[in-house]
């Protein structure tokens, strides 16, 4: 029995169908000297079909975008380019230059996505405000946040335009799976899909508790994959949830992109939930 379909795409509210996994930038734009490599990286996901790329004016101050507008500098309109404005820029006045400035080092006239990166001290209705004053200049084509849990998206929910809202950016992998408890069927509920962050756990303990894990070991040996890219197929199992791993070396670029055809059968999926439990109550939202 399978679960899902293959080559998965998720939908936005709007019924743009993404890829289910798409390419993360932060740590990029830092060291000069990594510059070319990071470029490729971006440049041949993006051949394999993951288009989504993710970045932010916070990523190397900057420095994520340029390297994101290099990569994608003849293949803009093949991708589909997301930024985040900080929350201290995400008031009327501010937010106009900031995306002006992310523009500019993105080497483009528009940002397919924007999201709030995280909630700030600026009212989230003078944050909305600003967000769509951007897309009806046609700077962004649509906005979304990142981080927030449950009370404050339905704070959102609850102002005007608020439900212009595209996705959620949140962090989530099958070690880390707060938001299963109430943040995620809340966002089902009204059609609104997750971008998931540090879908490969990033570093540290939990990377390697979840990518050592016997089990995901197991299934991954069974299949002949690597044990990311079980990790990345649970992460996109529903069909509403948007992976983007950020990779550097080519051999995780292909291994990442490969993930989009795993489909892991429903026994594989029953599995790794037993090995990784989701919590039983309500959790923080997870952040790094
Ligand atoms: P990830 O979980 O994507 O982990 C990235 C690390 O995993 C890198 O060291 C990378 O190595 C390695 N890696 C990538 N692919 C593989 C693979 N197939 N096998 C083994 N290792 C692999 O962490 P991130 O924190 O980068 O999260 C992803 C993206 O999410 C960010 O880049 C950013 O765009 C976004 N993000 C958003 C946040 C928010 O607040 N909204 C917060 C954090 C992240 P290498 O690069 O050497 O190939």
């Amino acid at each position: 029995m399978t679960h899902g379909q293959k080559k998965r795409t998720v939908l936005l509210p709007d019924g743009t169908a993404l890829p289910a996994i798409g390419q993360g930038t932060w740590y990029m734009g830092i060291n000069r000297s990594v510059r070319a490599e990071e470029v490729k990286a971006l440049r041949n996901g993006i051949e394999r079909g993951m288009t989504v790329i993710d970045t932010a004016e916070m990523y190397a101050e900057g420095g994520a975008e340029e390297v994101t507008g290099e990569a994608i500098a003849d293949c803009r309109d093949d991708v589909f380019l997301v930024s985040k404005v900080y929350p201290h820029h995400a008031d009327r006045k501010q937010m106009v230059t900031a995306c002006e400035n992310s523009l500019k080092r993105l080497g483009t006239d528009r940002l397919d996505l924007y999201l709030l990166h995280w909630r700030g001290r600026v009212p989230l209705e003078e944050t909305v405000q600003a967000l769509e004053q951007l897309r009806e200049a046609g700077k962004i084509v649509r906005w979304g946040v990142s981080n927030l849990d449950t009370e404050d998206m339905q704070e959102l929910w609850d102002i005007p335009a608020g439900q212009h809202c595209a996705v959620n950016q949140v962090l989530y992998h099958a070690a880390s799976r707060g938001i299963e408890n109430d943040l995620l069927p809340w966002l089902r509920e009204r059609h609104v899909p997750v971008m998931a962050y540090c879908p490969l756990a990033q570093g540290g303990r939990l990377r390697t508790e979840l990518l050592e894990h016997p089990v995901i070991r197991d299934i991954a040996g069974q299949r002949g994959v690597s044990t990311s890219q079980i990790a990345l197929s649970w992460v996109i199992r529903d069909g509403d949830v948007l992976a983007i791993p950020k990779a550097v070396q080519l051999s995780h670029v292909a291994e990442n992109a490969a993930a989009m055809d795993i489909v892991l059968t429903h026994e594989e999926v029953e599995r790794l939930n037993g090995a990784f439990p989701a919590p039983e109550g309500k959790v923080p939202l997870d952040i790094v």
